[in-house]
């Protein structure tokens, strides 16, 4: 049995007040909940919002990180730096990052290598634009992201990651996928997991969905079948939806 996981993506919102504000407003009732949760903060509010989950059963994640141990690599942060801090999750090749930042399979291969190297769980982004879906290349696309994302990754570090189907056109945009849609790729990327390392690997991988869950969809979308949890973006930044969210 896989364990829900729900991630918040805060993306760049919230100082170090509105930081420790929120995780106040969430520590407490989501100690009652038995599914995992993480928050994904900016670098700059990680050590503050670390302090301030003391005592709590919320995981602390990063945004993103660089691949290389140290070096001159201006505005980078490695994964080194992001243990100091006591992160223990990390989203690697969200779509933001692919779609602005020139994040590539290729980086996003070696982000997940040293991010499972440094014993940090990646928590994997895959996902179609919106004219791969309708030229009917969404299989193809998420296939083939997620093999690139993890070539030359070993059976007993891949059982680590946290994988996320993001369709790109859901994204921030209002629009979700359909649950049974959703759920229909999500089964695809297990079996491409499957083919690769096995069904045994391929069923410890929780594999979430997320585009624009919010209370009043979350139910719905987490009762499918193989969806194992949701990465939120908007809807983590207010406690109250965000906790409706993980009492689905
Ligand atoms: C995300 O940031 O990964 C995300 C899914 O954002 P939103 O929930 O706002 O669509």
């Amino acid at each position: 049995m896989r364990i829900p996981i729900i991630a918040g993506n805060w993306k760049m919102h919230n100082t170090i007040d509105d930081a420790v504000a929120l995780v106040k407003e969430l520590k407490g009732e989501v100690a009652k909940t038995d599914v995992k949760v993480v928050l994904c903060c900016p670098f700059t509010v990680l050590g503050e919002v670390k302090k301030a989950l003391e005592g709590s059963n919320i995981a602390l994640g990063a945004q993103n990180m660089h691949w290389e141990d140290y070096g001159a690599y201006t505005g980078e942060t490695s994964a080194d730096m992001l243990k100091d801090h006591g992160v223990d999750y990390v989203i690697i090749g969200h779509s933001e990052r692919r779609q602005y930042f020139n994040e590539t399979d290729e980086t996003v291969n070696k982000k997940v290598k040293k991010a499972l190297e440094k014993g940090l769980i990646p928590i994997l982004c895959v996902g179609e634009t919106l004219e791969e879906r309708e030229s009917e290349k969404t299989y193809e696309i998420v296939k083939n992201q997620t093999l690139k994302a993890l070539e030359n990754i070993e059976k007993s570090q891949v059982e680590k990651i946290v994988l996320a189907y993001e369709p790109i056109w859901a994204i921030g945009t209002g629009k979700t996928a359909s649950p049974e849609d959703a759920n229909a790729v999500i089964s695809y990327i297990r079996e491409v997991l499957k083919e690769k390392y096995g069904e045994e690997t391929s069923e410890i991988i929780p594999i979430q969905y997320g585009g624009s869950v919010k209370a009043a969809n979350a139910t719905e979308i987490m009762n499918q079948e193989d969806i194992d949890g949701a990465l939120v973006g908007g809807a983590s930044l207010k406690a109250e939806e965000f906790l409706a969210i993980v009492n689905f």
